[in-house]
């Protein structure tokens, strides 16, 4: 993905963004081979050799993005002292170290994304975006317009009572219903706290949407790189 210039230099650590553009200006700065003086010229530190001074610029870790259908079983912390089986241990071909935005249960399935760009994953966890997060519930037996009623007013919890959530019936059998519940908030167990507290026993719980962003045609265990686009499009 490229950047404008004096971001890659400050991130690279040779100078802070102001400084950067100095060096440019000044004509000290050169990408593969060509001297850069306009100010908004961008690169890609994946492919583009940068230097200053004719010393090339160690290139930082190119930022990647991803989205993972976790399956059921697997942690989202990145070590386990017992030892179970965690996220990252799925991707394979990442040589990147990479870090799941935000949590999902050990016995949660569904959309999880993992990235090694902080500040893209500081900002989607910031509550002021309020991204919407679409979960679908099966619980036993048979959910009452009452027991739907008050997950979507919002439920008093331990700390606090839960913003209202769009809840609605998506399906039933003999001894289950599938609810679909939206909500912004990211508390811990959230889902199935919500759901105890109605008196829901939940049977699983999957994560199907992120904002815009759906599982797609994944399978558990596996995953896609978002489009730069999707990218910039969730914050
Ligand atoms: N809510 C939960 O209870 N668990 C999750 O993993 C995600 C949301």
């Amino acid at each position: 993905m490229t950047e404008r210039l004096q971001k890659l230099l400050s991130q690279a650590g040779i100078a802070s963004r102001r400084e950067a553009e100095t060096l440019i200006v000044a004509g000290r700065v050169t990408i593969n081979g060509q001297v850069v003086t306009e100010l908004g010229t961008k690169a890609d530190p994946a492919t583009d050799q940068i230097a200053v001074d004719g010393k090339p610029v160690r290139p930082v870790d190119a930022k990647i993005y991803l989205l993972l259908y976790k399956p059921v079983g697997y942690l989202t912390t990145l070590k386990d002292p017992e030892g179970r089986p965690i996220v990252t241990d799925l991707l394979k071909d990442i040589a990147t170290r990479v870090y799941p935005v935000g949590r999902l249960d050990y016995n949660t399935e569904g959309l999880l994304l993992l990235t090694n760009d902080g500040e893209w994953a500081n900002r989607l966890a910031h509550p002021r975006h309020e991204i919407e997060k679409e979960y679908l519930v099966r619980v036993r037996g048979k959910a009452t317009p009452d027991q739907i009623k008050r997950l979507a007013a919002g439920v008093g919890l331990e700390e606090g009572r839960t913003a209202p959530a769009k809840v609605f019936l998506s399906g039933e059998s003999d001894n289950n219903s599938w609810l679909s519940v939206t909500i912004h908030e990211g508390r811990n167990r959230q889902v199935r706290r919500m759901c105890e507290a109605v008196s829901l026993a939940v049977v699983r719980l999957k994560r199907i949407r992120y904002g815009f962003l759906e599982l797609g045609d994944l399978k558990p265990g596996e995953y896609r790189h978002l489009a730069p686009a999707e990218v910039e499009r969730l914050v």
